[in-house]
């Protein structure tokens, strides 16, 4: 995994909560085991991940899904991880003439990712001049060095102070779990442990009571696949109703809910979903 960086903090957090009990790495580690699980994990360049699980260093890796692309490398997404969203988009000075994506068609273009921007670029049917720069992409128009850069966004505030107008999103990226393309057991293992914690975190386990007759609103409002779960309480004509939803819903679905007569409305977080 990425020893430093943005991904570093999510991964190792995804251990913990995977219950592996990673050895809390110091600054300087390149390396640490778990003490719940036959796990070693090793810390490289997050550029360096692709390959290192290409060659068959490791068994897997987790990386930017930006970066597996970059590298050109053959290797399988085993599992998409939930964080380290991201976008790669072409941006141009605030006085630019160019509105869109097509006006970038025979100018200079500075990035840190000129595989992956040449390949997109491409599939657009621009053709532009590529300048490779490794650091500090949002300089190279101020420097006459480019027209335009095609450099990773999250919130878009770099863009901003330093008078950079995003023209859109050209790919969407986040952390992945990467395995060679015959992945092994081991990897395949965790894939299955990761996938139980990244579901998990993107859904809420609901409980309320309400009356009876209110049991077809509330199974109308709550949605996804699974059939809410109906208990019988001591008071005649009420049930309790559980049900698994979607965390992303929650701010809306608790009103809807009260409106059609819920009460004693519990929402707890799920610490893994498999099966
Ligand atoms: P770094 O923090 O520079 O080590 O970034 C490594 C990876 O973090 C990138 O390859 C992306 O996958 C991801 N990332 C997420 N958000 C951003 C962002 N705003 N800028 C750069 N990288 C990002």
């Amino acid at each position: 995994m990425p020893a430093k960086g943005r991904l570093r903090g999510p991964s190792v957090e995804l251990l913990e909560h995977a219950g592996f009990a990673p050895d809390a790495p110091g600054e300087r580690a390149l390396a640490f085991p778990c003490r719940n699980a036959p796990v070693d994990v090793l810390l490289v360049r997050a550029a360096d991940v692709p390959e290192y699980v290409q060659d068959g260093v490791v068994d897997c890796g987790i990386t930017g899904a930006d970066l597996v692309r970059e590298r050109g490398v053959r290797v399988t997404e085993l599992q998409r991880l939930g964080f380290g969203h991201c976008t790669l988009e072409p941006a141009v000075p605030e006085e630019s003439p160019v509105r869109e994506l097509a006006d970038l068609d025979g100018l200079r273009v500075a990035t840190a990712y000129p595989r992956l921007t040449r390949e997109l670029l491409a599939e657009a049917g621009i053709g532009a001049e590529l300048v490779d720069v490794t650091g500090s992409v949002e300089v190279a128009p101020r420097l006459g060095l480019a027209d335009a850069i095609v450099d990773l966004v999250s919130s878009g505030s770099t863009l901003r102070t330093n008078g950079l107008r995003a023209l859109g999103p050209l790919f969407s990226s986040e952390a992945v779990l990467v395995g060679p393309e015959q992945p092994s057991a081991g990897a395949l293992q965790l894939a299955g442990v990761f996938r139980s914690v990244v579901e998990a975190r993107r859904a809420r386990y609901l409980m309320l009571n309400a009356p009876e007759a209110a049991v077809p609103d509330i199974c109308a409002l709550v949605p996804g696949s699974r059939a809410p779960t109906i208990l019988p309480l001591a008071e005649p004509g009420m049930v309790a109703v559980h049900a698994v939803v979607p965390a992303a819903d929650v701010w809306r679905l608790l009103p809807e809910l009260e409106a059609v007569g819920a009460s004693s409305i519990l929402l707890v977080p799920v610490e893994r979903m498999s099966g």
